[in-house]
């Protein structure tokens, strides 16, 4: 799995630390999302892929795995 987000888009919503909250973080000076785990363990992946659904700008992307 690999989850990379794109700053520019993201808008401090929120939603992807609180829904997964060892994977996403914020900056604590912007607000910006964080991804503190790009391929996580398997018992936070599925929250992990609800974070990107929710995510309210389309700011997070997912893919199966590493290239
Ligand atoms: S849910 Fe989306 S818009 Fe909100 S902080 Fe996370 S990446 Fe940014």
């Amino acid at each position: 799995m690999r989850i990379t987000a794109d700053t520019s888009v993201c808008v401090s919503a929120g939603m992807c630390a609180l829904t997964a909250p060892g994977v996403f973080d914020h900056g604590d000076d912007d607000g910006l999302v964080a991804v503190l785990l790009p391929d996580p363990p398997e018992e936070q992946r599925e929250a992990a892929a609800e974070a990107v659904r929710l995510c309210p700008s389309g700011a997070l992307d997912i893919r199966p795995r590493f290239r």
